[in-house]
């Protein structure tokens, strides 16, 4: 999932001066799960910003809505008469969402309310960890499942570093050892083996770092309409 969390009040507020007719849409997937974007989010910055206009004295009309997923058209598409003709929507979407919705109302001011942060999930109720940074190129079949791209500090594929003190990781703060964690794991599962190779330097033109990423499966389709002739 997707993790994000709320953007300072202080910046959403800036952000919004000027605009007087404003709806704030949440998203019901990733983002609140995360208790940052979901009905319950969207009602309190409804509230906070009432609040706000009241004790400056200014106008503000603010409306709150929801839509499923806010990454995809089909899911956008049941709220256009709710959008209106609003001047501003506060996206409480993560960045895909907010741009897909800057995209389909391009008439419209569309500010984000959420900072979003990492792919990860919760490990307990409340705390979020990151668990993949999208690298393009899974390693996580020679690493016991555990990824060292997003949970080596230094994103080492030749691990430990030899920082790690009683399996924590030399930037502190709780974080385990990712290259502990993988020792332990490949232990248990008999398959140390798999350690001992020397990973050669990782090839990062499937990750980020390179042009904007994209993947086209129409070519399944073709090939799916030629087996069906
Ligand atoms: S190796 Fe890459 S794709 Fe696999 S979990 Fe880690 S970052 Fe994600
Ligand atoms: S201590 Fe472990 S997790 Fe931290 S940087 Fe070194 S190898 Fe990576």
């Amino acid at each position: 999932m997707i993790v994000a969390e709320a953007k300072p009040f202080k910046e959403i507020k800036e952000n919004l001066a000027g605009y007087k007719k404003v709806c704030i849409l949440g998203c019901e997937a990733c983002v609140s799960i995360c208790h940052a974007g979901g009905q319950k989010q969207v009602q309190e910055l409804a509230s906070q910003l009432k609040l706000a206009a009241k004790l400056e004295g200014s106008d503000i009309e603010i409306k709150e809505g929801g839509i499923q997923r806010q990454c995809e058209w089909e899911f956008i598409e049941p709220v256009n008469d709710f959008v209106g003709n609003h001047d501003a929507i506060i996206s409480l979407a993560c960045g895909i969402g907010v741009q897909f919705m800057a995209e389909r109302y391009p008439q419209i001011k569309v500010l984000p309310g959420l900072n979003t942060t990492f792919m990860g999930a919760p490990t307990e109720p409340g705390v979020f960890w990151e668990r993949c940074v999208g690298c393009g190129n899974c390693v996580l079949a020679e690493t016991g499942g555990i990824c060292p791209v997003s949970r080596c500090a230094k994103n080492l594929l030749n691990g430990p570093c030899g920082g790690s003190q009683k399996g924590e990781c030399e930037v502190g703060n709780e974080t385990p050892c990712v290259w502990q964690d993988i020792y332990d794991q490949l232990d248990k599962q008999g398959n140390l083996k798999l350690i001992e190779p020397i990973t050669p330097a990782k090839d990062w033109s499937t990750s980020t770092n390179n042009q904007p990423r994209r993947m086209n499966l129409n070519h399944l389709k073709k090939v799916e309409t030629v087996a069906a002739d």
